[in-house]
């Protein structure tokens, strides 16, 4: 995939999956679509893997300060410094 800084790839998220901490962008590059697990202070590029069960392979983890995450129900809310993002789950079951 491309480098992105970590905002770029934010401000390009579409979807999510709160349970796993998963997250979706399209990159503003090339269009591809990668994806990103994320904890309070870092988050992960990596691919998902659905067989046998959901996977997340990471590839690279970088240590963000300052760097929340809060998943609920229906998003994945991501706060950083002054910034916040509110990146809608995608539907149950897919
Ligand atoms: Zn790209």
């Amino acid at each position: 995939m491309h480098e992105l800084i970590v905002r770029d790839a934010l401000d390009a998220c579409f979807a999510s999956w709160p349970q796993q901490s998963w997250i979706a962008f399209r990159c503003p590059k090339c269009s591809a679509v990668n994806h990103l697990k994320v904890w309070d202070g870092s988050l992960a590029e990596g691919d998902l893997d659905g067989v046998p069960g959901p996977a997340f392979i990471i590839k690279r983890r970088l240590r963000l300060d300052d760097f929340h995450v809060r998943a609920r129900e229906r998003d994945i809310e991501l706060r950083s410094l002054d910034l916040q993002w509110t990146i809608p789950a995608m539907s149950a079951g897919k």
